[in-house]
Parts: structure tokens; C-alpha cells; sequence
């Protein structure tokens, strides 16, 4: 490790890139760029994404510091219902972060929460979809990023984005003029969905990234930078092949008789439910209840009513239904079973119970760290090889702590998918 004090950093983002691909493939000496890297000056660890684990919202912590939903982006779409509820339909009481509607995702964010941008006066940003406050000049693809994307998206050639991304990485560090910048690579994620995670064209795009951070070193020793920079290479989430697909929306409509308002089926003014998905990994649930969109309903109403929740914590595509309760309690409901927990602020202890087997996989039963409850960083230190390693602090702080930026959606909904970030 070097000495030398670093006064500036480089984030490179592999969407999407899983720690065992991307070990497997150093291992197997395809990834020498990177290997060489973290031999001579850095390490390699597997660390958690946030809550959801996509595209998008899973940028945020890397450029704010924070949990999506902290930022008021919960999600790739969103439903407020208290808007709705006194607005009606329009474009405040509604959200995808897919196609045009991008552009408001900057203004929908919490303007008391910093980025990056706001933050370095330097910073520069390249192919990152989140821009608050970045200064005139600094967002070094704005111009063209939706057409790169849309040009990629016709004809599939995501790798020519992460050439044009490492090609305006070289043109930055030959200027000089950086203290921060943040680097997307998106190629990793969108080959992965075309085909298998582990596909041959998807490890080509990791072996590709790792010649552009060979370029990239290449270019910050030429202008004498390499040990004043400081590299992280990091992924926003994993992914896990696609085994089983479930539209919620459809499904709530034709299955369960309640007309559902969902993407891109929107032009309705009149429905029960509204389902917004955030990519393969999670959907936000919200109902019309007594008081119509008024209010939050709440894991009680909703199980009074139907057996809704059971049909959808057994279906094979999901892996938790999280709801909140009418008492402020966090219920979580798996194929396992049902449990809930509270968490007392003031006292930093988590107090979780659960019928009969623990839904979650974490306990036996009978413990007594059950009775006396844990601490939010216990339950981080315990719980990282479990399938939920992170669930009471995500949960907590989507639903509880910040709810008024959920805006009252009854139901999260998280399906398998791989929850590992990469951090060197
Ligand atoms: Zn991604």
C-alpha cells in the first residue's frame, strides 16, 4: 500500500458484476489488469447492495452516502399515494425511472441530501443517470447519454458504451481537471439479462472492463496521478439468472379481480391497486383502502380482508413480502412462515418473533438472543452470510424511519436475486 496521500478518487461502476464471476475469471488469469491493481496497491472484498438492489436507486449510495429510499427514490417506480389522493393523476403522483421520465429523477430526489457533485468541485460524472447538482460542463456524457443508450438498446451493443465510457475517462485524466468521478459500466448487467449470468459474452465484458482499468492506469501514470488516485471498482447489485417471472400487476388484475394501475398500462383513473416494479428484484405494492388513497393499509387490513399475502409469500418467484403493521411493527412473510419485528430506537434493540419456524432462516427457535433482543449493528455482524443479511436495517428505514417517502405503499416485494457488491 502506498503512503502517498490521496487527493482524489475514481468510482468504477460494473453494473451489475458478481464477486464469484469476477473472482473466477481473475483466477483463471483473465482479469490481469485488475489483479495486478490489487496485488500492488488495494484488496478485494464482497460487500452488500442496498434495498432495491437495482439499477438506479443502487447508484445513490455511492454518490450521496445514503439509502435510496432516504433519498426519495425508493425505487425504479413509485406511487405517492397521499398525492394521488389530493391530486389525482399526473405526473407528480407517479414515477418510472425507465425512458423519459428519467429526466425528473434529479428534482424527485430529497434536496437536503447531498451528492457528490455537490459535494467536490471537481467531481465529474460519466454515464451516471444521477446528476443533482452537478455543475455545468461536469456530467461529461449529458449530451449524448440517452442516445448512446438508445443506440446500445437497438442493436445491442452495450460494449460500445463501456468504450465510450473509457474513452472519455482517458480525455478526463489527460486533462487533469478531476478531484472525483464516477464511471459507468453497463455492460456486465445488460448481457447478463440477455442471456445467463454466466454466459461467455458476459464474462467477455468483464475481461473488457478490465482492459479499460488497465488503459485507465496507463493514462494516470502518464500524467503523473497513479499514487495521488485513489481506484474503487464496485458493482451496484449481483444477479442471479431470471428462473421465474411473476407481473404483479397482471397478475392483481386478471387473478384477483382488483383493477391495477402498473407500467405501461397507466392511462386508467379508477383501480385499487397500484404495482411498481424496480426490475427483476422488487415491486412496491399499494392498495385503496377504507379511506380510499388516503392512509396507509396496513399487514392486518389487508390479511383480514384476503389471503392475498400467503398466496403471495408461497409464490415461487418471491422471496419476501415485507409489510408494516398497524401498530408500527415491520411484518416480514416468506414460504417459511410468518415473523415480525420492532425496533426501539432510543435503546438500539430489535425485537423479532415469529410463529413457529423463522421465515427469514436466521434462527432456530427458542433463542435467547430473542427474548433480550439485538442491536441494528448485531444484526448486520451476525446475519452477512444469511439470505436476509441486511433485512432489519433495510426494512426498518424504508418502512419505518422514513415512511413518508415511501408514501404508504402496503407491500415490498423482493425476489431472489444476488445481493453482493463488490468493494476493492
Ligand atoms: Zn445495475
Amino acid at each position: 500500500m502506498s503512503d502517498a496521500p490521496y487527493k482524489r478518487a475514481i468510482i468504477i461502476l460494473a453494473d451489475g458484476a458478481r464477486p464469484d464471476v469476477l473472482n473466477e475469471e481473475m483466477a483463471k488469469g483473465n482479469l490481469p489488469n485488475m489483479a495486478d491493481y490489487f496485488a500492488a496497491k488495494g484488496t478485494n472484498k464482497s460487500m452488500l447492495t442496498c434495498f432495491p438492489s437495482t439499477t438506479g436507486p443502487a447508484y445513490l449510495p455511492y454518490v450521496t452516502g445514503c439509502f435510496p429510499g432516504t433519498c426519495n427514490v425508493p425505487g425504479i417506480r413509485w406511487f405517492d399515494k397521499p398525492h394521488y389522493a389530493k391530486s389525482g393523476w399526473g405526473f407528480k403522483s407517479f414515477r418510472s425511472y425507465c425512458g423519459p421520465e428519467t429526466m425528473f429523477l434529479d428534482s424527485d430526489m430529497n434536496p437536503k441530501i447531498k451528492t457528490a457533485w455537490e459535494v467536490f468541485p471537481q467531481s465529474k460524472s460519466i454515464f451516471n443517470g444521477v446528476t443533482k447538482g452537478i455543475k455545468k460542463g461536469h456530467d461529461l456524457t449529458s449530451g449524448g447519454r440517452i442516445w448512446h443508450y438508445y443506440y446500445a438498446h437497438m442493436t445491442d451493443r452495450w460494449s460500445y458504451i463501456d468504450r465510450v465510457a473509457s474513452h472519455t475517462m482517458t480525455k478526463m485524466i489527460a486533462s487533469k481537471d478531476f478531484d472525483f468521478a464516477f464511471v459507468v459500466f453497463p455492460s456486465v448487467d445488460e448481457y447478463s439479462h440477455r442471456s445467463s449470468v454466466f454466459h461467455d459474452r458476459v464474462r467477455k465484458a468483464y475481461q473488457e472492463i478490465d482492459s479499460y482499468i488497465g488503459k485507465m492506469r496507463e493514462d494516470l501514470r502518464r500524467v503523473g496521478l497513479e499514487e495521488e488516485t485513489l481506484v474503487f471498482v464496485v458493482a451496484d447489485h449481483g444477479l442471479s439468472d431470471t428462473h421465474s417471472h411473476f407481473d404483479v400487476g397482471p397478475w392483481l388484475e386478471q387473478e384477483k379481480g382488483l383493477r391495477t394501475f402498473y407500467y405501461t398500462n397507466i392511462a386508467k383513473f379508477k383501480f385499487d391497486a397500484a404495482s411498481m416494479v424496480s426490475g427483476n428484484g422488487m415491486v412496491h405494492l399499494y392498495f385503496k383502502g377504507q379511506e380510499g388513497w388516503k392512509g396507509r393499509k396496513c399487514f392486518e387490513e389487508i390479511s383480514h380482508e384476503s389471503l392475498l399475502l400467503d398466496e403471495l409469500r408461497i409464490h415461487p418467484a418471491v422471496a419476501l413480502v415485507a409489510t408494516q403493521g398497524a401498530n408500527s411493527a415491520i411484518h416480514v412473510q416468506t414460504e417459511k412462515g410468518h415473523g415480525s419485528f420492532r425496533y426501539d430506537l432510543a435503546r438500539d434493540q430489535i425485537l423479532y418473533e415469529f410463529d413457529r419456524d423463522d421465515p427469514l432462516g436466521i434462527f432456530k427457535g427458542g433463542e435467547a438472543v430473542l427474548s433480550n433482543g439485538f442491536s441494528m449493528r448485531e444484526s448486520l455482524a451476525s446475519f452477512y452470510d444469511s439470505y436476509f443479511p441486511d433485512v432489519f436495517c433495510q426494512l426498518f428505514l424504508a418502512i419505518v424511519s422514513i415512511a413518508s417517502y415511501w408514501r404508504y405503499c402496503a407491500v415490498g416485494l423482493r425476489v431472489p436475486v444476488a445481493t453482493f457488491v463488490l468493494e476493492f
